[in-house]
């Protein structure tokens, strides 16, 4: 009798439990469908923020124009922003709404140095010859962070979803020179997830260790001078301390995990052959695929420095310039990006958009493939060896790491050509499937407690596995000057290409 009741009850319940979950699959449809709307509406205004970005052309810790039009663009969108934070004029950090659950979105806006170039042309043809450019296309990072954002403001605004919506524009991406700060100043303690945007030849996320960790340092020897000729007796070499240095690393790298990359720069060699260098400085990173291992390569680096410094009887001191742990990126974030990877898809190519591609992948002499066509599937990229500073985020808060197909496949980042896409057609497609599949994946978040808590437990259990440490030392401040002599060498000139408008989302 009581277990007939027990079913009697149960129908009805187990009835009532898949309805509801019926109805918040279609809920959560219907919010995206929402979003995707709002992005296709205003898919031309975040074309204008990429394009604008391109052309300001900034370096990193100088985004002072960038960041200003991104910050005008979301506080016209209702959002509160911050500029300067942490000790940066260009460190930009936007909100909307209030409380839990928070979900920032982490990204980038700065240029490359020499990256100056006519988009849309396949030979070198600068726009201001040795200005920087947009040669990796953090310029649509932009308007894809921000788009999303929006798109994600006007569902919570709709349905009265609580938490908030958070985008973090980090300076200097590229001298991987900002965001140990910004872990510092805890900007993402009370935040439970983050989503991390680039720019990639195809849509894609991942997990676990994607790329690799990296310590920059600059070391510097202090000798004596004397005349080469005359009285070298009286000197001490500083630069025989620097080249020592790199000959004792080189010995050093026969002893080294396979896994390891180190490579130098002579930021100081002496002034002219008949003066002995009472200074010289050699600039260094070490990376490997942990960041344990790269401090032991590290460790081992000042060692030699201490020798070179012995052999030669100079001085020597080591400043801390810049440091990224790898990118751990979260499983279950990863799914969330997935799915919606798989419900957006890629963007309709056109074949003149396929033309396109495969004439600049014969011109770039590159394998003429053309534009991906479909998705990567989830886990299947190896990781990378390249580095960002992001990493260190994704250490303090789980992490989904997301590329979305704005650039052609086979043309590498770091050089020209790759400033030939970021503002034309094939950029602004994948902008769009970018931004859908980044809201998409936020409204997952905000609205499934369930999928935040599974990728807390694992972010707990992953990250324990290599307990995090900082590596920026506790007195050292952002180096705000960095690039402004350069930027300041071009950016009069640099004027006449800006596009001096003022994007607004609707
Ligand atoms: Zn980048």
């Amino acid at each position: 009798m009581v277990r007939k009741n027990q079913r009697q009850i149960g129908a009805p319940a187990i009835l009532a439990l898949l309805l509801a979950l019926c109805c918040q699959a279609a809920a959560g449809d219907e919010r995206k469908q929402l979003a995707f709307e709002v992005v296709d509406r205003n898919a031309e205004q975040m074309a204008l923020i990429s394009d604008s970005i391109f052309y300001l052309g900034e370096l990193g810790m100088q985004e002072l124009e960038s960041t200003r039009l991104l910050q005008q663009t979301l506080e016209a969108a209702g959002f509160k922003v911050e500029l300067g934070g942490a000790g940066m004029p260009t460190n930009l950090w936007a909100e909307w709404g209030s409380g839990r659950p928070k979900i920032a979105i982490v990204t980038e806006v700065d240029a490359l140095p020499g990256g100056s170039q006519a988009p849309g042309e396949f030979e070198r043809k600068p726009l201001l010859a040795g200005a920087p450019g947009h040669m990796e296309g953090h310029n649509i990072h932009g308007g894809v962070a921000s788009m999303a954002a929006f798109a994600v403001k006007e569902v919570m605004a709709r349905d009265h979803i609580a938490g908030t919506i958070a985008i973090s524009f980090g300076p200097a991406e590229e001298q991987l020179a900002s965001r140990p700060f910004l872990a510092r100043a805890g900007y993402f303690k009370d935040v439970d997830a983050v989503i991390y945007l680039h720019i990639g030849p195809w849509l894609a996320t991942g997990y676990g260790l994607q790329n690799y960790a990296a310590i920059s340092s600059i070391f510097t020897f202090h000798g004596k001078t004397a005349h080469g000729a005359v009285n070298p007796w009286d000197g001490r070499d500083a630069v025989d301390a620097v080249e020592l240095m790199d000959i004792g690393f080189d010995k050093l790298r026969e002893h080294l995990r396979p896994s390891y990359r180190a490579h130098r720069t002579i930021t100081n060699g002496g002034i002219q052959p008949n003066i002995i260098a009472d200074t010289g400085q050699i600039w260094w990173f070490v990376r490997d695929a942990s960041m344990p291992a790269a401090k032991e390569t590290y460790d081992k680096l000042v060692k030699i420095a201490e020798g070179a410094a012995l052999m030669t009887g100079t001085g020597w001191d080591v400043k801390y310039a810049a440091s990224a742990w790898p990118q751990l990126g979260n499983k279950a974030i990863a799914e969330a990006i997935q799915r919606n990877i798989g419900l957006v898809g890629m963007p309709k190519w056109t074949d003149e958009d396929q033309r396109f591609a495969r004439d600049f992948q014969k011109s770039a002499e590159r394998p003429v493939v053309g534009l991906r066509t479909e998705p990567m599937a989830l886990g299947s990229r190896a990781q990378s060896t390249s580095s960002n500073d992001n990493g260190d985020v994704s250490w303090i808060v789980p992490a989904g790491i997301f590329n979305f197909p704005s650039s052609v496949p086979g043309i590498e980042y770091h050089e020209w050509h790759a400033a030939i896409t970021p503002v034309g057609p094939i950029s602004h497609k994948g902008q769009v499937t970018g931004a859908k599949v980044l809201a998409a994946s936020i409204i997952d978040l905000m609205t499934t407690p369930d999928a935040l808590a599974s990728a807390r437990v694992e972010f707990l259990e992953e990250s324990a596995k290599t307990p995090y440490f900082a590596l920026l030392p506790p007195d050292v401040q952002p180096s705000i000057d960095l690039n402004r002599a350069e930027m300041e060498k071009y950016r009069g000139a640099m004027q006449k290409f800006y596009l001096n408008k003022s994007p607004r989302f609707n």
